[in-house]
């Protein structure tokens, strides 16, 4: 049956392509974002499409919109981005999941979170799994994306119980691919941008931190699996579960890229976790999900389409 469904940060990395699939499935999207981290390239090629609708909003705002099914992917995501603007942050999280769950309640629309692995912080148990209540420094310098993300799990949760909302709650591991930010200083990014380049690949401390990475289209595949499963809200994992440490996805991206960058070592961020990996195993009981494709391939189709870009048509890291 077709649907009328909104897509928040729909113009991101994520949302846009998420858009895309949505339109292929024969919906009609209402992508709605304000462009704090994308740009309106990462739409234009969606705007002919008929049943597609592009909202310049901020989601801390309230909006009245009929709906059926809503994701709730405006956040900024990568570090340098929502600790640029840490309160602006912490309120799109909090602010924009009251306001959609607003009208996910009015119009009774099936309601879905793009949480994050962040929730878990700097993890004690390894892998990670949903019931792990986590280990989060609530006043440091990722706190604003951290504990946003936990709070609107906790308003998502609410909204479900003492409202009957219909909620769907997924924690996004970290996540590469086209249409990335490529100055969003995420490491993926960075990487390849360096490697292209030929410039020094930067390793963050000793390159020993490990972080497992999904590659974007088995990503949108377990939101649309998540979206469309009944009597199981959530949260789920959604990761790649092959875990790497910074310092073999560097070597990777040399060799795919054929670049002749060197290594070199710079200070590790503050509460930068340790290690990262999601357990998926109720990702794949409940949603029949597991993610298909391997690092290697993720990255050299990420690599073709930084190739396929220009550089400059993006902005620095500071939005
Ligand atoms: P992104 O920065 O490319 O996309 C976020 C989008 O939200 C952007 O288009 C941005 O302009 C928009 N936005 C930000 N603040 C807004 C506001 N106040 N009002 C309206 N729009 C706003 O990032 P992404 O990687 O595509 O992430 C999408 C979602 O997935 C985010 O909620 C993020 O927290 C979550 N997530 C992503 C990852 C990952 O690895 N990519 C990991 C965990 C969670
Ligand atoms: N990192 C790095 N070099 C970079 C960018 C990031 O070594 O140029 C490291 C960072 O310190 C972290 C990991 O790569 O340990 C992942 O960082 P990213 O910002 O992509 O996401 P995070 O998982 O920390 O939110």
């Amino acid at each position: 049956m077709i649907k009328r469904i909104l897509v928040t940060g729909g113009a991101g990395f994520l949302g846009s392509y998420l858009c895309e699939r949505l339109l292929d499935d024969g919906h009609d999207v209402i992508c709605l974002d304000n462009f704090f981290t994308s740009q309106k390239t990462n739409v234009t090629h969606l705007l002919n499409r008929p049943n597609f609708e592009l909202i310049r909003h901020d989601v801390t705002l309230p909006i009245f919109l009929e709906v059926d099914q809503i994701y709730n992917m405006a956040c900024p995501a990568a570090p340098g981005h929502y600790q640029y603007n840490p309160i602006k942050t912490i309120k799109t999280s909090v602010m924009g999941a009251i306001n959609m769950l607003g009208v996910a309640k009015r119009c009774n629309a099936r309601i879905l979170q793009a949480s994050t692995s962040e929730v878990y912080g700097d993890p004690e148990v390894h892998p990670q799994v949903e019931s792990y209540r986590g280990s989060v420094n609530p006043i440091g310098p990722r706190a604003c994306y951290d504990e946003g993300k936990r709070v609107a799990e906790t308003l998502f949760m609410d909204y479900h119980r003492s409202n009957g909302v219909d909620i769907r709650i997924v924690r996004i591991f970290n996540t590469y691919g086209p249409r990335m930010h490529p100055y969003d200083g995420r490491v993926v990014s960075n990487f390849i941008r360096q490697a292209l380049a030929g410039e020094d690949i930067t390793i963050f401390g000793d390159g020993e931190q490990t972080r497992s990475f999904c590659y974007r289209d088995d990503l949108i595949d377990a939101h649309l699996a998540m979206m469309e499963v009944e009597d199981f809200v959530g949260p789920v994992n959604i990761g790649n579960p092959v875990e790497f440490t910074i310092r073999e996805l560097a070597e990777l991206v040399i060799e795919i890229s054929g670049s002749k960058s060197k290594l070199v070592k710079r200070p590790l961020p503050e509460d930068d976790p340790t290690r990262r990996r999601p357990d998926i195993s109720l990702a794949k009981e409940k949603l029949g999900w597991e993610p298909k494709i391997a690092l290697a391939d993720g990255l050299q189709s990420t690599i073709d389409w930084f190739k396929s870009i220009n550089m400059s048509d993006y902005r620095a890291p500071t939005p």
